[in-house]
Formats: C-alpha cells, structure tokens, sequence
C-alpha cells in the first residue's frame, strides 16, 4: 500500500492526492463510484485522452460516466462559455435572459417530443420533477420503475439498479434513510417483458401515476429495448391514464440529436435530459408536451419547479454550443455509429477466438462485453454475468492506457474526438487482455 494506483498501475501522485482528499473529503470522492479501489488522479484532459497526476495519458472510454460527447475540452464549446461570461451579469436570478430562450428554442427545435423545456443543473432534479408531475396530473401515488435502471439519488428511484438476485424486482434501496413509504411508492418490473408491467397494473388499477424508464438501460450496460416493448408501453401507459417518462439523461443527444425516441418513434409524455448535453459542463433538463409542462408554477400552474442555478449562463452557452454543433454536423452521428460498431464486432471476433462465452452489446458510440452467453435481454440474463470477468477485463484495459470503469456493468462510451486508429489499438490491447483471460 502507499502506491495506491489508477487501475493496478502504481500511482505515487494519485496517491497523494488520495490521502489529501480523504483528510477533507467523505472517503476522497465527491460523488459515488468515483472511488473505486483505487484512487482516480487526472490533472489534463483534451480530446479523446485524459492525463492522470502522474503523467500517464489514458485513451478514454468513461467519458465521464457519458458527459463528454464531442471530446475533452472540446473548442467550440469551450469558446462558447467563455465568450458568455466575458463582460455579461455572471448571475440575476430574476426573470429571463436571451441565452435560456435561445437554449429552450433550441432544445424544443430538436427534441421530437418536447413543445416546452425546463433546465435544471443535474438528471436527478429532472426526474424527480418529472416524478411530481406525473402525480400532479393523474392524482396518483405510485411510479413503475425497472430493475436495472438508475434515475439519479433522489428518494423515489434510487433503488433497484444493480441488485443481487435475491433482491431484484424487490426492495433495494440505493441508501439508508429513505422513508418504507416512498419505497413502497416505486414498484417495480422487469424491462422488456410487457407481461410485468401489466401485472403490476393489475395488481394496483388506477394507482400507477408513471412508467419511467431509460429505453436502453445503460446504467447495466446496454440493453437494447424491443421496439414491441417500447410501442407496447406506449399503448399501455395511453391506455391506463399513466405517464411515460423515458429518461435520456444517457441516450438523449448521445444516440441521435432528439434521442432513442427519435431511434424507436415512440413519442413519451416527458422526457429528461442530461450529461451529453452541455459536454460537461453542468445542465440537465425535462421536456414534454405544453399542456403539462405549464402545470409548473413558473406558468402559474400549481408544481413546484425551483433551481437557484437554473438556466446560468455557462450551462446554456454550453448547451446552445454543444447541440448546435451536433445539429450542424449531422456526419457526428454516422461516424461515432460507425466506430462503434468497428468496436463491437472486433470484440466479438476477439471472444470468439479466445473461446470466451460473452455477449458483446452497445448502442451508437457505446459498447460493452458481458460475459454471460447470449441472448441478454433483461435483467434476468445479467444476473448471471461473470463480474469478476467484467471488471478484470475493463481493469487490465485501463493498465494499459484505455481506461474504462472497471465497475461490473459499466458501459463504454465512443466520443467525437476517437478515430479509426484509436479503435484499431484498442482492439490489438483487448486482444492482448483477453488471450490472457482464457489462458
Ligand atoms: N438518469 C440517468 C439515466 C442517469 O444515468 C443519471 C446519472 O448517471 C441520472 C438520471 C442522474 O443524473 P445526475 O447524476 O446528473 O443527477
């Protein structure tokens, strides 16, 4: 110990700076998962590589959990926030400034579903004012949520993401203190699988306020959703006077410009955003259509929606940035699609001649290896991926120079910044690491 380490590689600076943050910081991380075993360092980032305090520069794949979608410290955007701060009233707090209707304009313009747009600083503030909402509206109490998924922290949705079996489809808080009441608030189903929504219908008729759902779980990797399940619960939630929220936090702007409702057609009530919106910089948002959006009190309707921060200047210039520029470079999305798949075909050839059972999964840009054999459809499947495998493999990448969480169950994400020969490396390191896995 002492040399605390960026995946096992000895990391004397990173841990220094470990032990510092530990003396002022809960456990040295500012948010969870950031520690993870080993302390996480970086002092530069600049396109498609990070550079950690010890000098080591990394390819990078976390992409800050998927935040980054152009690249590190991407230019453009970059040059947007500065220019927005230069000389500008830094922050009011009173009524409305050009740049928030210019962003709202924008966000309206290019999300399929979406007639009005909040923004807001993080995904759970989103959620959990889509979660007030839908209850506004229907007058309900209860929230169908999906074993896999994670919303964010806030009470009603943070549980049932990565549970054991015993678990799953049960009560898995993701923290102490959450109130039995709330918990017994969010039931939940398992994804793919209409038959468990029904049931849960079933079981408590005119309850049910929201279906929320990521429509590719990437907090598990990447499930892919059946269009049958997708157009199924659109029909459903229709049907039993139920919101659909689709949570895009993840795949909004990152799989399309107006996201995986803009890939499967299937138009929600309410959709979040998040992350890949402002390449980093903090903003998140809810959109949906008109007449429930001015349910919120800011249109004199009667749902608390709040957010000193909201809206600031450096969030909205790096959205206005960040989308404009994905709706002006339309080849974005066929280059980040193409690489994506490069990758995911080359790993399944690289398993499949190291005699690895695994199924390789991914959307877009994103990619992933579980290795449990296929078909992986739900949670269910997952239940018996090889862990230990997944984290070795995404670990002794990260040895390397690629570095990808190695946290079982975390996906992969393609940026604007790789290219074709960053995925090629990659591929020859993977093949290194997996000959050594089926040694
Ligand atoms: N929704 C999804 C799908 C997420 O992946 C996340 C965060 O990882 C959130 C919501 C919460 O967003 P934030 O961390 O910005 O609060």
């Amino acid at each position: 110990v002492g040399t605390l380490s960026v995946g096992s590689v000895a990391s004397p600076r990173g841990a220094a700076l470990d032990e510092a943050a530990r003396r002022v910081i809960p456990g040295g991380a500012n948010t969870v998962t950031r520690w993870i075993g080993s302390p996480y360092a970086f002092t530069g980032a600049d396109g498609a590589y990070v550079t950690d305090a010890d000098g080591r520069r990394y390819l990078d794949y976390h992409a800050a959990f998927g935040a980054v979608l152009l690249g590190h410290n991407h230019p453009v955007v970059n040059q947007a926030v500065i220019s927005a701060i230069t000389d500008r009233p830094d922050l009011i707090g009173l009524g409305i400034t050009e740049l928030e209707i210019e962003m709202a304009e924008l966000l309206t313009s290019v999300i399929p579903s979406a007639e009005q747009a909040v923004t807001v600083m993080s995904g759970s503030e989103a959620v959990a004012h889509s979660i007030r909402m839908a209850r506004a509206v229907t007058g309900r109490p209860l929230l169908v949520k999906f074993q896999g998924t994670y919303h964010g922290w806030s009470d009603s949705v943070a549980r049932n993401m990565i549970s054991p079996p015993e678990r799953a489809y049960g009560r898995d808080p993701l923290s102490a203190g959450i109130l039995d009441a709330v918990l017994d608030a969010t039931v939940i189903a398992e994804f793919n699988d209409l038959d468990s929504v029904r049931a849960l219908y079933e079981a408590h008729p005119e309850q049910i306020a929201a279906v929320i759902l990521e429509p590719i779980p990437h907090n598990v990797g990447a499930l892919l959703p059946t269009q049958e399940f997708v157009e199924g619960l659109r029909t459903l939630t229709r049907e039993q006077g139920s919101l659909l929220i689709f949570d895009e936090v993840i795949t909004g702007f990152r799989h399309s410009l107006g996201g995986y409702q803009q890939v499967c057609g299937v138009l929600p009530d309410l959709t979040t955003y998040g992350k890949a919106m402002g390449n980093g910089f903090p903003v998140s948002g809810l959109a949906g259509r008109r007449e429930l959006m001015e349910r919120f009190d800011t249109a004199g309707g009667d749902v608390l929606m709040a957010g000193t921060f909201n809206g600031n200047r450096v969030s909205a210039a790096a959205t206005i940035a960040t989308v404009s520029y994905l709706r002006d470079h339309p080849d974005f999305y066929e280059r980040t699609h193409r690489l994506g798949q490069r990758m995911r075909d080359g790993l399944a050839a690289l398993l499949a001649e190291n005699g690895i059972s695994a199924s390789v999964s991914g959307f877009g840009g994103t990619f992933n290896v579980y290795f449990v054999a296929p078909p992986v459809r739900g949670y269910r499947d997952l239940l018996r991926n090889d862990a230990r495998a997944y984290v070795t493999f995404h670990r002794r990448m990260t040895d390397k120079g690629f570095l990808m969480l190695p946290i079982a169950l975390k996906r992969n994400h393609v940026s604007g910044s790789h290219t074709d020969e960053d995925i090629e490396r990659t591929l020859d390191a993977a093949g290194a690491v997996l000959k050594e896995m089926a040694a």
